[in-house]
């Protein structure tokens, strides 16, 4: 069966000669991967075709005896040239088709990841990056996953933690918020979250889109604590290894500007 679709160039690697196996991300098949037979050679029709974070209209035979199909055609959609000589935008970029990667499952319909990762893509392609931008579209694959931490209600008894109801801490175990009250009777002995870096993960997590983010002008202080934050709730959570997530970050902040966001 051949089978048309957008698609996006997740990661790429050279097999033996000229040929290359393509993973791609796309809406209704979810993660999969392409050979390229003659890829690298100077008539190829796919030379120039495709790149990583490429959006593309790819044509493939898919067959169920087969984990790699054959790619027949392929014809750039968003070739987000600023992904080539913007290296932060190109490490924020690595992350996300990293993390989709490794968290999206062959052949199983992605259509709410597909959306997250191109809109993603396309906003580092337009406008750059910085944390806060990674963070809030953290905050929605998590929500997505069902995994969106409770930041509004204690984890334990239930209570509403409103803005000004007094100190939280945060437990990655349970899912979110504890109250003093339960905080002291957890085992975990969760860590408090300072109330400001919880007040714009509330504002980030109800958040639409980017903007928010983008707007909000964080100290220092408030992004390192949200990136270890989020960072232990991916890995404990998704219980993946995320050094590409550590990599981006570093090269996103070594040339912020101090206290800017976006
Ligand atoms: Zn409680």
């Amino acid at each position: 069966m051949i089978v048309k679709t957008h698609a996006i160039v997740m990661r790429q690697a050279p097999t033996a000669n000229t040929s290359r196996v393509v993973t791609w991300l796309t809406p209704r098949h979810g993660r999969v991967a392409t050979m390229i037979k003659g890829a690298l050679r100077p008539k190829s029709l796919f030379l120039g075709q495709l790149d990583l974070f490429y959006t593309c209209e790819l044509l493939y035979y898919m067959r169920a005896d087969r984990e790699v199909y054959i790619a027949r055609e392929c014809y750039p959609v968003k070739p987000r040239p600023t992904l080539r000589h913007n290296w932060r935008a190109c490490a924020a970029a690595s992350y996300l088709t990293d993390l989709t990667a490794r968290i999206c499952p062959p052949h199983a319909p992605q259509p709410f990841l597909y959306q997250w990762l191109d809109d993603a893509l396309d906003e580092f392609d337009h406008h750059g990056t910085a944390p806060g931008h990674v963070f809030w579209l953290e905050l929605k694959l998590l929500e997505h996953l069902g995994l969106a931490p409770r930041l509004r209600h204690c984890m334990a008894c239930g209570g509403a933690l409103l803005p000004g109801s007094g100190p939280a801490t945060f437990s990655h175990a349970r899912g979110g918020l504890l109250c003093a009250r339960c905080a002291r009777n957890d085992p975990e002995r969760a860590p408090l979250i300072p109330p400001d870096v919880l007040a714009i993960l509330r504002n980030w997590q109800s958040a639409p889109d980017a903007n928010a983010a983008r707007r909000t002008r964080c100290a220092p202080r408030q992004l390192t604590t949200m990136e270890a934050l989020l960072g232990q709730f991916l890995q404990y959570h998704l219980d993946l290894p995320l050094p590409s997530r550590d990599l981006a970050l570093a090269m996103l902040k070594r040339t912020m500007p101090p206290g800017k966001c976006a």
